[in-house]
């Protein structure tokens, strides 16, 4: 985290291999443009004028008024006078990401939103990546490969991957050859983005940042350790665990060393928690076809981890209930069966339980020998959804369940 793209990725990796060579390039100034055209940071400013293009045709930008503009809103409280020079996108993709880029490109991922509890966590990020920008992270990575005498047709196959990682696939692709989950995406993404001093300066000065517009500096620390319990809690790690290949493990400390890093620097500041209602409104319709997302990557181990924060947290509980159960759902392991069933009818005390949760649950009393129950949540999922395409067979489901339960 937060800025992977695989472009700013390998390009970090080209300056470790470079032993990252000291490339200061200071710090923007509002409005700046790169001078010369034949200039390094020119091409790479043009290269992501390109990417964002790409961006904005990709189908993948959310073009919802309420969520961009509330997304909007905090990145300029937060960025103050750069404001004009940023432009922010928030994007469909279940990673946990955000990235910014030197041309005033800031990509925020759904699966960014779907993990922030508060406007103060999702501020503290949007610092971090505002820094990579103000500092020139970027310039500075690519000066550093460049240093180390890699070629410039090395730099340009590394940025055409960039835009490809820019407008679409699943993240992790490219990190690990198999089983590539979120978790496995951040845990690369989150240590090697940019260097570590870079990442450093980042969380620090980020922390700043949004604490200076008034959010909660704790918000920072407990973003990561979220993620880190997500990461700890992810099947590709146990997976990696038992075969005793160490795997992501080997991030750990780096993560555990920024939380250290962060809690430490957020003790001296002020600030307390936003109210984040307006972020809970903004992100309320499209929690659940986030969690779709999110459920898509297979990764039950840290898909249930993040939805159980989430209902402990409190807020959207019967979106976030009957995605635990459809998870447990698809697991189906030993006793996930019944615990599904308890998680879709706890989830059916409130009012945000989305009308196929109701389906499933008819499904699941209907296995479980439930007619009367089945028939009746067959029912609620119809009156929510009159002109739902499998209307006409759940009709009949519900006569069958009906004969069945006199
Ligand atoms: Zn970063």
């Amino acid at each position: 985290m937060f800025a992977r793209s695989e472009l700013l990725m390998l390009t970090a990796s080209l300056a470790v291999l470079a032993g990252c060579a000291t490339t200061d390039q200071g710090t923007r100034t509002v409005g700046e443009r790169p001078q010369e055209l034949n200039s390094t940071e020119a091409s790479l400013w043009y290269r992501m004028d390109e990417a964002e293009e790409n961006l904005r045709s990709s189908g993948r930008v959310i073009d919802d008024p309420a969520l961009t503009g509330y997304v909007d809103a905090l990145v300029c409280r937060i960025a103050g006078e750069f404001c004009p020079d940023v432009r922010v996108y928030v994007v469909n993709n279940p990673g946990f990401n955000a990235m910014m880029a030197p041309n005033g490109m800031m990509v925020i991922n759904s699966g960014l939103l779907l993990r922030a509890e508060s406007e103060d966590e999702l501020g503290f990020v949007i610092g971090h990546e505002l820094v990579h920008y103000l500092e020139n992270h970027a310039l500075e990575q690519h000066a550093a490969a460049r240093n180390a005498n890699i070629t410039a047709a090395v730099v340009g196959s590394v940025l055409s991957i960039g835009v490809a990682a820019a407008t679409g696939g699943v993240p992790g692709q490219g990190y690990s050859g198999s089983g590539a989950s979120i978790a496995t995406a951040l845990a690369y993404g989150g240590a090697y983005a940019y260097s570590r001093e870079r990442e450093s300066e980042a969380d620090r000065m980020g922390l700043q940042l949004a604490s200076a517009a008034g959010l909660d500096p704790k918000a920072g620390p407990k973003i990561w350790n979220d993620l880190l319990n997500e990461l700890e809690a992810s099947d590709d790690n146990r997976r990696a665990a038992r075969a005793n290949r160490g795997g992501m493990f080997r991030t750990h400390p780096v993560i555990q060393a920024r939380i250290e890093a962060l809690e430490e620097e957020a003790a001296s500041m002020q600030g307390e928690p936003a109210d984040s209602i307006a972020f809970r409104a903004a992100v309320a319709p499209f929690i659940n076809d986030w969690l779709d997302a999110e459920i898509a990557l297979r990764d039950y181990g840290s898909t249930l981890q993040l939805i159980e924060r989430r209902i402990a947290a409190g807020g959207h509980e019967g979106v976030f209930l009957a995605a635990k159960a459809r998870v447990l759902g698809m697991r189906d392991d030993e006793g996930d069966f019944d615990h599904a069933l308890e998680t879709y009818e706890a989830a059916a005390a409130y009012a945000d339980m989305p009308a196929q949760a109701y389906r499933d649950l008819g499904e699941l009393n209907r296995r479980a020998g439930r007619p009367a129950e089945a028939a009746e949540a067959f029912t609620t999922y119809l009156q929510r959804v009159p002109d739902a395409r499998d209307a006409l067979l759940v009709e009949r489901y519900i006569q069958t369940l009906m004969g069945e339960s006199e």
